[in-house]
This record gives structure tokens, sequence and C-alpha cells, in this order.
């Protein structure tokens, strides 16, 4: 969690108008800037800011919100990507608070791979140490162009000179070794190596992923940055900054097994192409992809053993989340990068199309004979394999495949157990008390601001009795408190950031704003109403009370009867 200091301080930098343009087009239109709706097709446009306004709104579609909003949404944020981003964009030093208490200021790690990332790049271009490398990549057929734009770059082998230079541009040891450049030993981490920059999300450097340049140098093809309070393997995609938008416009990705291939892909304009970092893509990955809304994968791995048998782990983690998966494993021995030095992009689309759905490629896969002992146990694996999956229509479909494919009756591969869709991720019984508050905080996240009878209604109607999540009711009294509702203030209140995003994952139906929001906030009155009610009631039945006091809570509860609330829409007159 961030400090309210320093959230404090973001909100005065952010420029709405700045933020939004890099996104939209907008025109200056009096006092106003205009441009094409990002959140509806629209020819003339609709989307408008007003200058000196934290908060944007669409006349045609009715979509109203603020800078962390509009990441949020436009982009696909989480509210802590957002927060970064926007600091990032504005130059605000984010501090943490951690759970034991002390600030992580974790400004120093970033300059620390800036510096590293120049000195790098640096020697790749300008060097004569990096010209072995530079004639290695150029000879692959990669461009001065492409090394600039993804920011390549070369660690010579002297680790000693590494270090010197950090000196020299007044890097600490400290934050070196905290941002995994240096060894144990203290020298530089990447030596001999053609380093590619890892970046978050939004495109600030966490890391490097380094080849050898040198086969017969020792060490994995491959290395990464070690483990740092930045660089976190499991959660980071390589290229996702490039990509994120296309992903989570179009829903598809393609995923490939080397940093350079995704690169390649990118430039070449197929710019929804990720890799993983180190051997394989994980269940957080996946996790990520199908939040950014992912529904369709190509796995476009290397043909050798160790290729497809990645393909048939990660596909079953995709489809087990309900992605379709295609594999188009490449001939054995190239990768994306060798194809497209080779081949046309439009050859190398044209094998995506031609792959194998998930479930014909796991069936060659595990092919191993045509016995009926072998079939059988082929069955039975695949069976058990897809009634994990998640999604009840995938499992249905995916058996009545499977029969076909292995020429087996239907009746076989049907299903044994009823199938029983997974319950997401969370445990435990359904929190409906926390869903309903969620909801109505999310009618006054999204809508609040622009209606200002919500905030009336709401302020009328309910009390912070009315809540009974405690981060709920924390944020309630926040938003009514000030009148205003705005995320960064929201979470500096809250000290939460997982709530917002949870609240913002849903949308509220623009069309029946007025009507919906007055049913959220009666089921919020009914449900106290009955609650109080039940408890009179039970306290009626207590014996240990006196005639009196039951003749009391008789009228208590007489009087609760005849005043159930009734909810109705409060209006604001704009004076
Ligand atoms: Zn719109």
């Amino acid at each position: 969690m961030y400090t309210k200091e320093c959230l404090e301080r973001l909100k005065e930098k952010i420029d709405l108008i700045e933020l939004v343009s890099s996104y939209v087009e907008l025109k200056a239109a009096g006092a106003s800037y205009k441009g094409l709706c990002p959140y509806h097709d629209e020819k003339s446009p609709s989307f408008t800011l007003r200058r000196g306004d934290t908060h944007y709104h669409c006349f045609g579609c009715g979509v109203h919100g603020d800078a962390i909003q509009f990441l949020m949404t436009h982009l696909n944020l989480s509210f802590q990507e957002a927060v970064e981003s926007l600091a990032e964009r504005f130059q605000v030093v984010l501090e943490v608070v951690d759970q034991k208490g002390p600030k992580v200021d974790l400004t120093p790690l970033k300059e620390a791979l800036e510096v590293a990332q120049q000195f790098y790049h640096y020697c790749l271009l300008e060097d004569p140490r990096g010209k072995e490398a530079r004639d290695y990549l150029l000879g692959r057929g990669l461009t001065v162009d492409f090394i600039r734009r993804f920011g390549v770059g070369f660690a010579p082998d002297e680790g000693a000179l590494f270090r010197k230079v950090m000196r020299h541009h007044k890097v600490s040891e400290d934050s070196l070794h905290k941002a995994g450049l240096l060894t144990k030993r203290g020298s530089g981490f990447f030596r001999g190596r053609i380093t590619f920059p890892i970046r978050s999300s939004f495109g600030q450097i966490v890391g490097f992923s380094a080849r050898k340049l040198r086969e017969e140098s020792y060490g994995g093809k491959y290395i990464n940055t070690p483990e740092t309070a930045l660089f976190k393997k499991s959660h980071l995609l390589f290229g996702l900054n490039y990509s994120r938008r296309r992903i989570a416009k179009e829903g598809v990705v393609i995923l490939v097994e080397g940093q350079v291939d995704a690169l390649r892909l990118i430039d070449a304009g197929l710019s929804y192409a990720v890799a993983a970092l180190g051997t394989a893509f994980g269940k957080e990955h996946v996790g990520q992809l199908k939040k950014l809304g992912v529904k369709k994968s190509y796995l476009l791995f290397d043909g050798d053993k160790a290729g497809r048998a990645a393909a048939s782990k990660v596909g079953d983690l995709l489809q087990e989340v309900g992605v379709d998966v295609v594999v188009a494993c490449l001939p054995e021995g190239s990768d994306p990068d060798s194809y497209l030095a080779a081949h046309s992009v439009e050859k190398l689309c044209d094998h995506m199309e031609r792959g194998q759905e998930y479930l014909e490629f796991q069936v060659a896969y595990l092919h191993k004979g045509d016995s009926p002992a072998a079939k059988t146990a082929l069955v039975k694996r695949m069976q058990e394999q897809i009634e994990r999956w998640q999604e009840p229509l995938m499992v249905h479909e995916s058996l009545k495949k499977l029969a076909a494919l292995v020429d087996v009756p239907q009746q076989m591969v049907r299903s044994n157990r009823p199938i029983v869709q997974k319950a997401p991720v969370k445990k435990g019984p359904i929190d409906f008390a926390r869903i309903l508050e969620m909801d109505f905080l999310r009618w006054l996240i999204l809508k609040g601001n622009e209606k200002p009878e919500l905030l009336a209604t709401a302020s009328s109607f309910l009390t912070e009795q009315h809540f009974f999540t405690p981060a709920c009711k924390r944020m309630f009294c926040h938003i009514i408190e000030n009148k205003q509702v705005d995320l960064l203030s929201c979470a500096m209140a809250l000290g939460e950031e997982a709530l917002i995003d949870e609240i913002m994952q849903k949308k509220v139906n623009v069309e029946r704003v007025d009507k919906l929001f007055v049913e959220t906030v009666q089921r919020l009155c009914d449900r106290l109403w009955l609650k109080e009610s039940e408890e009179i009631k039970l306290q009626m039945q207590e014996k240990s009370h006196s005639e009196e006091e039951v003749f009391a809570l008789a009228k208590r509860f007489d009087a609760l009867k005849k005043n159930r609330p009734s909810v109705t829409l409060i209006s604001c007159d704009n004076t």
C-alpha cells in the first residue's frame, strides 16, 4: 500500500488532458477538448474533457471517470498498475508502506536499472567491445532501428568496467545489489551477453534478460535478473508493455518461448505477442492474460520435444480457465525469430491459422499406438484432463470432440461426474452482504460524480450502519464526507487496493442508472430494517425481560414495521 502523502502528491500532478491525449486524439474546442470516444463507436466526437477538470465525460455513451478509471478501464490495468503508470508519467516518487511498517523506496533501484540500460545500449551501438554482438544481431536480420526501439544492449566481458561506469554515474553499490545487477562477489551480473530490458506492463525497466553471445561461454543460453523487489518472474510477461493494448482490445494473444521471438513478432506488426521469462508460462501468467480478457491464444513454440511438451502443459492451463488454444508449433529447429528472418509475416500468420486445436494436438501428443489398451488409456487420461477444466460448455464440447477424434462412441466418453463449475479462486461461502455493498459502491464510483442525485439519495437514506463489511463502510463514509468520488482518495482512506480492483471489475448498466441505483439502496435499507426487526423479536423472546420491557420492545417493533423505508431518488437542483 502506498503512503497517503505520495498519493496526494500524485493527485495534484495528474494532467488528465495530457494522459488521455496519448491514447485519444483530442481537439481543443473552447474551454474543452473533444475526441472520438474510445468506449463506443462514433463518427463525431462526444468524448469531452474540460481544462482543469479531473474527469472525462462522453455525451454519447455516458461513460465518465478520472485518470485512474481511464487506465483501469481503457488499458485494463489494476489499481496498483494504474497508480504506478501515473507516477511514472507525472514524475511522482511512490512510497510504499510495508505491512511491517518501514517505507520502501524503489527509486534507487529504478535509477540503477536505467543507468545500466543506458550503459548496455551504448556498448552495443557505439563501443568497440560491442562490435561482435552488433555484427551477430545484424547478421541475424535485426536492424539498428529494432535495436533502438527495444533498447537491446550488450554487457561486455569485463565485469570491473560495469562497476566503474556505475560509480562514475553515482549509482550506489547497494542499489546495484538490490536491483540484481551485481553478482554476490560484486562484479557485473551480466557479462558477454546481449541484453534485453524487461519492462513492467506499463513500460518501466524492472530487470534484464540476457542471451549469451558465444555458445561455448559459461551459463545458460538466457539468464534473467534474479528476483528483486521489482523483478518477480512469475508475474512478468515479456513484451506485455508493447502488446497489452491489443491483447485487451482483441482478446487474442500469441505466446512464444524466447524474448527475441516476442520482439520480432511485435516489430513485424503482430503486437499481441508475449513470452514468459525463464522456463515456462505458469498459472499466474495465465491468470493475468485471462484478466486482460483473452479468449483465444496461439502457442507458437518450437517443434522439438521440449517445445511440444511445453505446448501440452501451457495449453492445458489456458483451456482450464476457458481460453481457446491453437497450437502452431514451428518446424523443428526454427523459432519465430528465425522463421521471420526467412519468411514473411503473412506466411507466419497463415501458419498460425493452420495450427491445431488444442484437443487435436493433445490427442496426437499422447498417442501411444492403436492397441485397445493404448486407446483406453488415452481416452481415460484425456477425459480426466478435460473434466478439470472450468467452463462447463467447454468441457461438454471437448468431450464430444474427443469421441470423434479417437473414434469411439459418444457415450463412452460422456462425463461420469456431474459437471460442476469450479468456484472461482475464493473459497468459503459467498458473501452476499459484501456483494450488495460492492454493487452500491460501484454505482457511486462510476456514476456518482456525474449524477449528484445519487450521492444525495445515498446520504439521505443510508448511514454507516447499513454497511456490514468494514472496508465498504469506510469507503462509504469517505465518499459521503467528501461529496466527491475519486479513486485515489478512496484508496488513501481505505488503505486497501484490492477492494478497488474488485469494484472496478464489473460494469454498470448506464441506461437504467436511476432505477437500478434506487433498487440497490432499497435493498441496503431493507436489509438493515430486517436485521433490526429480527433483533427486537429475539429480545422479546428472552425470558429475563420484565413486562414493561417487553411492552416497550413491542412498541418499537410496531413502529419499525410501520416505517419500512421506501427509497426514492432525491433530485438535485443545480443552483
Ligand atoms: Zn462514448
